[in-house]
């Protein structure tokens, strides 16, 4: 399989030129790519410019960031026909890889704009060199820029950033200087197209802990209703585990609930409910091995935060019958 790592430059006029039924997207005007091979080897590189058509002149921060001029897209081909292109470069058996989240999300939206094809029937797989950064450099949880990571890596500074290709270079750099067989095993999901049913659902397991992303549900509520949502499954030995702290939410976001399985310990688990862009929503649940100290934690937690909730609610009975 190979990698794909590609970056973008986009374009959005400024909003005192935007129409009131102008789209609020960002157009892609160049893409950039770096094919590297499963030795981790630059096997080709792609890099095109696009001629716009939503916006007909550049934002002047874009401008000046990529010193790009709009008589300079012009002579371009439009979206549709690089995009084709940049399909051809990438073959047929891939997997993305971008500085970031952002990338493989404004490159589906400009590919809906155009009504082509989707990359894949629900979530796209995708290495977030970024976030792989971070896990093999620091925390895993802080983010830096790609220049920045460039630099800690001493890794020579051959050609400008700022533009697609380049980008796409440096990122590709940063992916080789900190590959390894256990790193690429740790993609993130991008979740432009939501898997349709139940069967397409995605369960990925990672050192240390499980993801779970559900399908696509109308109403908010729905998602804790689900049967498989609303269980507690060891994901060592795949039983059916009892509930030491049933699922609850204390700040409108997320739900956590601590389970206990007999032979492999503590599991917290935790549903973010999330919305897409069409008003739908959707759970994205986590399963995390814990010592017995965190089970504790959460447990005492979640006492005081009911019992603030106790007392907000006498607060407000109060206050309401008076
Ligand atoms: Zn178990």
């Amino acid at each position: 399989m190979n990698i794909i790592v590609f970056d973008l430059e986009w374009n959005q006029m400024e909003k005192r030129f935007l129409k009131e039924d102008s789209p609020t997207l960002f157009e892609i005007i160049e893409i950039g790519a770096i094919k590297l091979n499963k030795d981790w080897a630059i096997e080709s590189r792609f890099s095109s410019l696009i001629k716009p058509q939503i916006y007909p002149r550049l934002n002047r921060i874009t401008e000046n960031l990529i010193h790009i001029h709009m008589k300079e897209l012009k002579n371009q081909l439009p979206f549709p026909s690089v995009y084709k292109s940049f399909s051809n470069f990438c073959g047929e058996d891939f997997l993305f890889a971008t500085w970031g989240s952002l990338d493989l999300l404004e490159l589906q939206r400009n590919m809906a704009y155009y009504h082509l094809p989707p990359l894949g029937t629900g979530p796209i797989p995708f290495l977030d060199v970024q976030k792989l950064y971070s896990i093999a450099k620091s925390d895993g949880k802080s983010r830096i820029t790609l220049e920045h990571a460039v630099e800690e890596l001493e890794l020579e500074k051959d050609i400008p950033f700022h533009r697609a290709f380049s980008d796409a270079y440096y990122t590709a750099k940063v992916l080789q200087a900190i590959q390894s067989e256990e790193l690429l095993k740790m993609v993130s999901y991008d979740t432009f197209h939501l898997p349709h049913t139940k069967k397409e659902e995605i369960k990925v397991r990672f050192p240390g802990y499980e993801k779970y992303i559900t399908r696509e549900f109308a109403e908010k509520t729905d998602i804790m209703h689900d049967r498989e949502v609303a269980s507690t499954r060891c994901y060592i030995c795949h039983k059916n585990i009892k509930k030491k702290l049933r699922f609850e939410c204390f700040n409108g976001k997320h739900y956590t609930s601590i389970a206990y399985c007999p032979e492999h310990g503590y599991f917290r688990y935790k549903v973010r409910l999330k919305k897409t862009e069409k008003g739908t929503y959707y759970g994205v649940k986590t399963a995390k091995q814990i010592p017995f100290e965190d089970y504790l934690k959460y447990k005492e937690e979640r006492e005081k935060l009911r019992a603030l909730r106790k007392q907000k609610k006498k607060v407000y009975k109060s206050n309401s019958s008076k």
